[in-house]
């Protein structure tokens, strides 16, 4: 299926991403479609149209990441990911982890930002791990949408 239209692809767009993960990270909703060859790089294709066989569910920040990369498979795009992400997030993972007890003896917002943050470092290394996962993996565009 190969859309130009605009208003299709747009409707199509939202319909594909709202149903996937993000193929690279795993965020729960994919809001983008990531262009396992990038536009840039496919000739075949202009730049407006939609093709699945040439797309896949991707979140905003792995889309924004990847932008015009030249990476041809989604093995070596996840690893890029991973390995970005790492570097993006270096004084997040690097934070201590706090115990139960720890915690009891800091109040307020302090709390409040240490509980936020080991939330979010929990997050992020999620996304690291399923990117790692992906790369070893390294899925085909059809695996992704079976
Ligand atoms: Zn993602």
């Amino acid at each position: 299926m190969c859309l130009t239209n605009e208003e299709d692809i747009e409707k199509e767009k939202i319909k594909m991403t709202k149903a996937y993960p993000c193929s690279y990270c795993g965020d729960k909703y994919a809001d983008t479609l990531d262009h396992v060859v990038p536009h840039s790089y496919n000739h075949v294709h202009n730049k407006r149209s939609y093709d699945k066989k040439l797309v896949i569910p991707c979140c905003k920040e792995c889309n924004t990441i990847l932008s015009n990369k030249l990476f041809f498979t989604i093995g070596e795009r996840a690893s890029h990911l991973s390995v970005k992400y790492t570097k993006k997030y270096k004084k997040l993972l690097s934070l201590p982890s706090w115990s139960e007890e720890e915690l009891e003896e800091v109040k307020g917002s302090l709390k409040e930002k240490i509980i936020y943050d080991n939330k979010y470092k929990e997050h992020v290394k999620l996304k690291i791990e399923n990117c790692c996962l992906v790369r070893d993996i390294s899925p085909s565009i059809e695996d992704v949408w079976a």
